[in-house]
């Protein structure tokens, strides 16, 4: 799998779907898991948006959950 790049364009991507996710931990300045690991205080499964993204679609990720699990490519 290619590594998602850290950058401000896919934080900004990123925000609008983790951002509104019922499993998003909203631990202030966490984004952007697929590329940066899991966060700090992961919260119990309740659906992920992953799959809705506009990133994980332009860099073929399958997985989910990367706030509870690691970054792609790790
Ligand atoms: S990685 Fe998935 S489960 Fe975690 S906050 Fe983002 S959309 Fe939700
Ligand atoms: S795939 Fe998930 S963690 Fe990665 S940018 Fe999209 S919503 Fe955020």
């Amino acid at each position: 799998m290619p590594e998602v790049e850290d950058n401000y364009e896919n934080e900004t991507i990123c925000i609008k779907f983790c951002g509104s996710c019922p499993t998003y931990p909203g631990i202030k300045g966490e984004v952007l898991f697929c590329a940066r690991g899991k966060s700090i205080s992961p919260k119990q499964k309740s659906g992920c948006n992953c799959g809705l993204c506009d990133i994980w679609n332009k860099y073929d990720l399958t997985d989910f959950y990367y706030c509870i699990k690691r970054a792609e490519g790790e």
